[in-house]
């Protein structure tokens, strides 16, 4: 397996018996690469490219393989979508027939095309495509592009979208729905915050979900009520955005495909040619089917399966079902998506000890009922799924230790990839679990400096001991955890240029902030851009086929407009993919035009 050092000395796995193949066959290359004349006389020579012919050659870059011995390499021969040559120009020119198409990369840098281990695609696609307010940034702004897209937009009976900011709305982060009535008074409105966690409604729209100050609080969520009257003010937290959403009229199949489009089009653009979907339904599935069949699905897809919060184990039957109906082609549907929490901003994230500055003894919301989870997740993990958790406090972080912790001790070790996203923040005792139960440690980088969810939503609410320890990337990395990368588009930017800079400066990717943010827990340029790579891929179980460049392996890769070691880390987000490849096919870019 070609997994990352650290995890690999923590997992104390040797190499298998095809990995020491791979390192041998790669090692005769080299050897035929660089040695004499006479090598070219060998079996072989008879035909024009003794190393079989390659249907397109790079040569003359900077290869930075991310094998296990982080290899650099500066040219990589490709058949049938398949690596078939790394190493030197000189090795690489036995591949070569008149019908090689032949790219001389000019020194220009050559990585793995990244996985993103953490992501949504479709619904950040019909996002995108519907009343967006992403890249704005205050309440101003926010309801004249809602009155905007109301007006071009007449026939829609509701409007609805997202992508607005709780840090535009003060401490608490909670808008009101009188903000839109202004606009728009006689069409239902409801909008998702950037990272989906809270909702902003107007009257109409409350009034069709029959929200009223009678309306008790859902177990998973809270109406933000105004403390006179008891009445919503348009804001919903967490699960009460659920009251809306069902009854907005769902996003159509052919508004899922469009979606799914977009965010193709995109994530190639950004070299990502994988990406672990962190929660799909079954109409998420059918489109990414839909779009697969039609040819033009240029992404590996991981499906994570959604645990219905109001349902009890009785949903594992359906999953099951799910898993055989939608594995096919580049889908994968074997894993689950087990949502723990919500987020400390609006006080939802679970914690093990109470907020500060917040009315009572409050320590968060509980999504999931403790007997329930460990129930779920020990039957899950026997039934061959991996588990995919959101937890964003320590107090939901542990809850999903214990439950794998319970899985292992019933199951033994089936070797199922479970990972826990978000991690904001994580009890010192529970550090080395990551390692020791071998959980992925799914972190989203872009969210690791002091911006003003940070400073003005987390930190005077945790105090100063635990904001000490927030996003404790360096941390798990040092206890020998394995460490994926993802960047939840839509919550935030899908571009893991962006992402990598945050992690090696812990500062804000278009220089928001010039003081790194708890800098000890930093990594270096090299551990980025595995866990982008090789290690997401590791938890997306695509690592045998692809998140390196190495023989045999899938030829998905990308060239870079600069080389990542050459420039200071606080360029890295300005770097361009210049080009895609998936399965050796351009999907984004054109190598004629390097
Ligand atoms: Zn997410």
């Amino acid at each position: 397996m070609h997994v990352d050092f650290a995890m690999k000395a923590s997992i104390g796995w040797s190499n298998t018996g095809s990995s020491v193949l791979v390192v041998l066959l790669a090692a005769l290359c080299a050897q035929v690469a660089t040695g004499s004349p006479a090598a070219t006389s060998r079996p072989g020579a008879s035909s024009p490219a003794p190393g079989g012919a390659a249907d397109l050659l790079l040569k003359s870059g900077s290869v930075y393989s991310v094998d296990d011995a982080r290899t650099w390499a500066q040219a990589i021969a490709i058949r049938a979508g398949r690596i078939a040559y790394v190493g030197t120009d000189r090795g690489a020119a036995l591949y070569v027939t008149p019908s090689t198409r032949v790219i001389d990369l000019k020194g220009k840098m050559v990585l793995p095309a990244f996985q993103d281990a953490h992501i949504h695609p479709i619904s950040s696609g019909i996002q995108a495509n519907s009343c967006t307010l992403i890249g704005l940034n205050t309440p101003t702004q926010y309801v004249a592009a809602i009155e905007r897209y109301a007006a071009a937009h007449p026939d829609k009976p509701w409007i609805t979208g997202g992508g607005w900011l709780m840090s535009a709305f003060g401490p608490g982060g909670a808008p009101r729905r009188q903000l839109i009535d202004a606009v728009v008074p006689d069409r239902p409105v409801f909008l998702s915050s950037t990272d989906g966690h809270t909702y902003w409604a107007n009257t109409k729209a409350l009034e069709l979900a029959r929200i009223t100050n009678q309306t008790p609080d859902p177990p998973d969520g809270r109406i933000d009520r105004d403390p006179k009257t008891g009445a919503a003010i348009g804001s919903l937290q967490e699960g009460a955005g659920d009251l809306v959403a069902s009854v907005v009229p769902p996003a159509t199949a052919a508004e899922h495909e469009a979606g799914l489009r977009y965010a193709i089009k995109l994530l190639n653009r950004y070299g990502i040619t994988a990406v672990q979907d962190a929660q799909v339904s079954e109409d998420d599935l059918k489109a990414y089917r839909a779009v697969d069949r039609r040819g033009e699905l240029s992404l590996r897809v991981v499906a994570a399966i959604w645990w219905e919060r109001g349902l009890g184990l009785e949903q594992i039957d359906t999953i099951k079902r799910l898993r055989a109906e939608y594995s096919v082609g580049r889908i994968d549907a074997g894993t689950v998506k087990i949502m723990l929490d919500g987020v400390m901003e609006n006080y939802t994230a679970l914690m093990l000890k109470p907020y500060l500055k917040v009315p009572g003894e409050v320590r968060g919301i509980p999504m999931v009922k403790a007997d329930v989870l460990d129930e779920a997740v020990a039957r899950l993990d026997a039934a061959g799924f991996q588990v995919h958790f959101h937890a964003i406090g320590d107090g939901a972080v542990r809850e999903a230790l214990d439950a794998i912790e319970r899985a292992r001790h019933l199951n033994g070790d089936l070797g199922h990839r479970h990972h826990i996203a978000h991690l904001e923040l994580i009890d010192a005792a529970d550090i080395p679990r990551f390692r020791e139960l071998r959980v992925i440690a799914n972190f989203q980088p872009l969210w690791a400096f002091a911006d003003e969810y940070i400073t003005n939503l987390t930190v005077p609410f945790l105090g100063p001991e635990r904001s000490s320890r927030l996003y404790q990337i360096g941390s798990l990395y040092r206890s020998g955890a394995v460490v994926a990368f993802g960047s939840d588009w839509s919550v935030s930017s899908a571009n893991p240029l962006e992402e990598i800079q945050v992690a090696v400066t812990r500062m804000g990717p278009a220089g928001e902030t010039r003081t790194p943010f708890l800098p000890g827990e930093r990594i270096n340029l090299p551990e980025a851009l595995a866990a982008f790579t090789i290690n997401a891929a590791y938890a997306n179980r695509l690592e045998k086929m692809t998140g390196s460049l190495e023989t045999g392996k899938n030829a998905d890769l990308i060239v870079l407009d600069r080389n990542l070691f050459a420039i200071p880390t606080t360029e890295i987000a300005k770097a361009r993919v210049l080009v895609t490849l998936f399965d050796g096919r351009e999907v984004h870019g054109d190598l004629g035009a390097l």
